[in-house]
């Protein structure tokens, strides 16, 4: 009833009637458009009571009366859901109450109906078992319990207003049967409800543990800047990611400078604060395009995608510049360190890895030099 999901072919091709009818927010339309298709089977209902009036068996009076019930509450839901305002709800269906008014529908109809009363009960546990897909297990049974009460109370009143057609031996039967197996079957699908939710937690648990094996794998745990396995399959991307490119990339590697001496010094903590200071200017200094990588102890690799060597030396030139001033160290000030890099460019032509391999000649040249210096391969 209000929690058939139909997906039919019109919420694919929206029209402006649609449009009207369903709103243009996603949620909302799912929503209506699932209180409307229980529109249609209240509506598949009421002519099958209509059949009843003109067959005799339901007086035309009481046939008005659910008919008229069962109208104002369609339209009344909705009327309140199409103004979008239970969107911001734990239940923006109205779920519940759609359910408590459809088994309220089925208990007048089974109250006006003495001859086709039966068939009615059939319909109560579809109402019932839909509770499985959005209501908590204590709402499902206290749903079940509800429609003993309903029930139970249209049975009372059939049989105390109308003992003329209503056998009242029969009517302790029926409600044997409804107090015994609507509830069993709430039970049941508050039971579901449960596998439901769980399975949505163990879900949830899976997507993060996943994320964080995924950020593990990825990236270098002290610093938390992408890994050498994670830059090297970042570079073998690049030609698909950067179509555009017009020039080479440029490849520096970076290395601080006597770090050893850092750890021996000041100790090994000292030695991490720095590495993690050196990383989190690196990355609020370098441009949105370039990937900073930890490649391993205290060397990192530097990627500038389209970029010319020009531009790759004022890179490195502004990280020297940033990681010179003495704020940037205040956590461990007596540690501030310079660091020496190899640059290359990589041309169409080269791998990465050579690339790399340049850059670490590079290096060992600035190394040579003095440190605390920038040595492009081609100079
Ligand atoms: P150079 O200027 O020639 O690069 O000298 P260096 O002392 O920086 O180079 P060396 O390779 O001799 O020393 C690197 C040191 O980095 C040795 C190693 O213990 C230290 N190291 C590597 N990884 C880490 C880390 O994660 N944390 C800390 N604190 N130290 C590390
Ligand atoms: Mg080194
Ligand atoms: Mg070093």
């Amino acid at each position: 009833m209000a929690w058939v999901c139909l997906h039919l072919p019109m919420i694919q091709r929206p029209s402006i009637l649609v449009d009207l009818l369903l709103g243009h927010e996603p949620r909302l339309r799912l929503t209506l458009l699932r209180t409307l298709t229980a529109g249609g089977v209240y509506l598949v209902c009421l002519l099958l009571q209509a059949h009843s009036v003109w067959a005799e068996y339901v007086p035309l009076q009481e046939a008005t009366g659910v008919f008229v019930f069962v109208l104002l509450g369609q339209m009344g839901f909705y009327g309140v859901l199409r103004t979008g305002w239970t969107l911001s709800l734990r239940d923006p269906a109205l779920t519940m109450p759609q359910m408590v008014f459809a088994l309220s529908a089925l208990a007048l109809a089974y109250r006006v109906n003495p001859h086709v009363r039966g068939a009615v009960l059939i319909v109560v546990p579809l109402v019932l078992i839909f509770g499985a897909f959005t209501l908590t297990p204590s709402r499902c049974r206290a749903l079940g319990w509800a429609a003993v009460a309903l029930f139970g109370s249209a049975m009372a009143w059939g049989a105390s207003h109308d003992a003329r057609q209503i056998d009242t031996t029969i009517e302790w039967i029926h409600f044997f049967f409804v107090a015994t197996v609507l509830p069993t079957i709430s039970l049941l699908a508050g039971q579901l409800s449960q596998w439901r939710s769980d399975l949505q937690v163990q879900k949830r648990e899976l997507r993060e543990a996943l994320d964080r094996l995924r950020l593990l794998a990825t990236h270098d745990e002290l610093t938390g800047l992408p890994n050498r396995r994670h830059v090297q399959e970042w570079v073998r991307q690049a030609p698909a990611r950067d179509a555009y490119a017009t020039r080479s990339a440029c490849v520096a590697l970076i290395d601080l400078d006597h770090f050893k001496r850092i750890n021996d010094l000041w100790g090994h903590a000292v030695g991490d604060s720095v590495l993690r200071i050196f990383a989190r200017e690196a990355v609020r200094l370098l441009r949105s395009r370039d990937m900073l990588a930890r490649w391993g102890g205290e060397e990192f690799v530097l990627v500038m995608p389209d970029t010319s060597c020009t531009e790759a030396r004022a890179v490195l030139a502004r990280l020297r510049e940033g990681l010179a001033r003495p704020d940037v160290w205040a956590e461990c000030p007596q540690a501030r360190a310079t660091f020496s890099a190899g640059l290359s460019v990589q041309t169409a032509t080269q791998t990465f890895e050579e690339a790399m391999r340049l850059a670490d000649t590079a290096l060992y040249a600035a190394k040579d030099a003095g440190r605390d210096r920038v040595v492009a391969a081609i100079d």
